[in-house]
């Protein structure tokens, strides 16, 4: 048996090393186009901005070390060309030429190349992207000499670039086309992130694209759309990527927008042809849709279950549907993502609740307590979780990772009030924010509580009260205007002037994240009120708002 690996790195060389653990006497021969194989792609932002210093550390395995563990035949620098389904057959270029080898098996993980929009000026050699160790390199030593950088993306893999460059010392400017930065978050999730791009003193652009790069002796110049010309020493291109598949989609292998078509096991339409990782497309276990998703945990798994496939291996299962769990650290924050965000949701016509919250990561009288900004969505008529963002401090990777976890566990939002999740002080509370995010979602789902969104805002105000439940000092700060202002602690003595106020609208509570508000729709519930509660409360509705906030809440204004 020859099994050949087009691919040697996230989900080619977990392919290769478990097809050799299942099979000894296996011939396997991996491919690569690069110099490196098993390279830490997911590292390279850190090398750039100094946190990991050694070239070598990215080098996780090579080809001598693979050989000697796993009995491997890693070829790097050999370029598969072609690919003859019928002959099972590969072409191959490397400095010895080219070659034809056959094949019994073939996997393909060639991965994704960064997108080039056609811009005038793309070429010059300020212009990088950041895929590759020799990309990292290269950008590496050109932000040594740089004062000024622009980057252009603000998708995950653009900000890690950003803030590598600005941990450098460079003036960094972020420019996006969508109306936020990290597009798959969330609107307020996203307002959080970029305040933060702010913070540290980067430039951020949205809703506006570049549209061209004009060349310079001593700079180049990024144009916007806008007619805004931005100085750059130093351009990352970093505006998504596509599957790198050309080759093999003109070889007969099925493909949508680029990415393999593959079933539950890997295979494409080619008998012997498997394919895993960014050149993809998978399911979307929330929605449905198929789409690729770009990340190195699913490439790693995809591959594994691939070998076990070829192999026969007994316990050889199909390829789980990936939910999309993402993480990135921006500075002092942190944001993560599983399953789907608000927009997908109403983009596939499923209908959800959302409950933000904003619970501390830990117990609030132990040192360093900060609040994470959680947004749970699950569906209305069951309580089935579909998404989860979180954005803070400390905390969020563990929060993501156990509503992942129920995800993937099809729990229903109900379900979380009951994990059993570590506890003391410095690490959570007795409540957990995931429990709290059970206790808030059944609250919603049996009627206890009804929410309003911060996108509501515009109908609230014109058709109803809206009542803030704050302190007056609090409510001095800026607030929703027009609103009435009557703290919780008083409302059970003064219905009769909410009710009066109201003069038959419905009553809709605010307070700073949530609990005062809540507390006082089921004060006004009781009491015969028509009302709903904000979710998640001005925290959220300041998030959601983002640049508009002064404007819309009349911040620091009296009312
Ligand atoms: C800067 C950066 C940061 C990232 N950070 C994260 C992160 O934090 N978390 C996360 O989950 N994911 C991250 N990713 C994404 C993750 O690295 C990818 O999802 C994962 O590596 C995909 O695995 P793959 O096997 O499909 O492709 P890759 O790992 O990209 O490997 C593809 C390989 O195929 C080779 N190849 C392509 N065409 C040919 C050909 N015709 N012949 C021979 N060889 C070929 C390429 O040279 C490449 O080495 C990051 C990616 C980058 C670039």
């Amino acid at each position: 048996m020859r099994l050949i690996v087009v691919g040697g790195v996230a989900g080619g060389m977990s392919a290769a090393a478990r097809a050799r653990r299942l099979d000894e006497s296996a011939e396997i021969i991996v491919l690569d186009k690069g110099p490196y194989v098993s390279f830490a792609n997911c590292g390279l932002p850190y090398f750039v901005g100094g946190e990991i210093e050694k070239q070598e550390s990215l080098l996780v395995q090579t080809p001598q070390r693979l050989r000697a563990a796993l009995n491997l035949d890693v070829r790097p620098e050999h370029e598969v060309t072609g690919l003859d389904a019928a002959a099972r057959t590969v072409t191959v270029r490397s400095a010895a030429g080219e070659q034809q080898l056959s094949y019994d098996a073939l996997i393909l993980s060639p991965g994704a190349n960064a997108i080039a929009p056609p811009l005038p000026g793309l070429d010059s050699s300020r212009v990088r992207t950041l895929r590759t160790v020799d990309d990292a390199v290269a950008l590496k030593e050109l932000a040594t000499d740089a004062r000024r950088a622009v980057v252009l993306g603000a998708g995950f893999i653009g900000l890690e670039a950003a803030e590598a460059l600005e941990r450098r010392g460079l003036d960094v400017t972020v420019i996006e086309l969508a109306p936020q930065v990290l597009p798959p978050l969330d609107t307020g999730m996203a307002n959080l992130v970029q305040d933060e791009l702010t913070r540290l003193g980067m430039t951020v652009r949205t809703g506006v694209a570049a549209t061209e790069v004009r060349g310079g002796s001593d700079e180049d110049t990024v144009v916007l759309g806008d007619g805004t010309e931005i100085p750059a020493d130093l351009i990352v291109l970093s505006v998504g990527v596509k599957p790198a598949t050309e080759i093999f989609e003109a070889a007969g292998v099925t493909c949508e927008r680029g990415a393999i078509l593959v079933d539950e096991h890997g295979r494409t339409n080619l008998p012997g042809v498997w394919a895993v990782g960014d050149a993809t497309a998978s399911l979307d276990p929330i929605t449905g849709a198929r789409r690729p998703v770009a990340l190195a945990g699913p490439a790693n798994r995809a591959g594994r279950l691939v070998a076990d496939d070829i192999f026969g291996h007994p316990t050889a299962r199909p390829i789980p549907a990936p939910v999309g769990t993402a993480i990135v650290r921006v500075g002092e924050l942190t944001a993560a993502m599983t399953g789907a965000n608000k927009r997908t949701l109403t983009g596939a016509g499923i209908e959800h609740h959302t409950v933000d919250l904003h619970p501390n990561q830990h117990a609030g009288y132990f040192p360093g307590a900060a609040q994470i900004a959680l947004s749970v969505h699950f569906r209305a008529n069951d309580g089935l979780l579909l998404g989860a963002q979180a954005v803070g401090i400390e905390g969020v990777d563990k929060r993501i990772d156990v509503l992942a976890t129920a995800i993937r566990a099809q729990m229903s939002v109900s379900d979380l009030i009951d994990l059993d999740l570590a506890y003391s002080p410095p690490y959570g509370n007795a409540k957990d924010p995931v429990n709290l995010v059970g206790m808030f979602g059944q609250n919603v789902l049996d009627g206890t509580t009804r929410l309003w969104y911060a996108q509501d805002l515009d109908d609230v105000r014109e058709s109803a009260l809206v009542l803030d439940t704050r302190s007056p000092a609090e409510y001095a700060t800026g607030a929703i205007p027009g609103s009435l202002n009557i703290a919780h602690t008083e409302l059970r003595g003064r219905i009769d002037e909410v009710r009066a106020a109201a003069a038959g609208r419905p009553v809709r509570t605010v307070c700073a994240s949530g609990m005062r508000s809540y507390i006082a729709h089921r004060v006004l519930t009781q009491a015969g009120l028509d009302s709903a509660t904000l979710s998640g409360g001005m925290k959220t509705l300041r998030a959601w708002l983002g640049s508009r906030t002064r404007e819309e809440l009349k911040e620091g204004k009296s009312l």
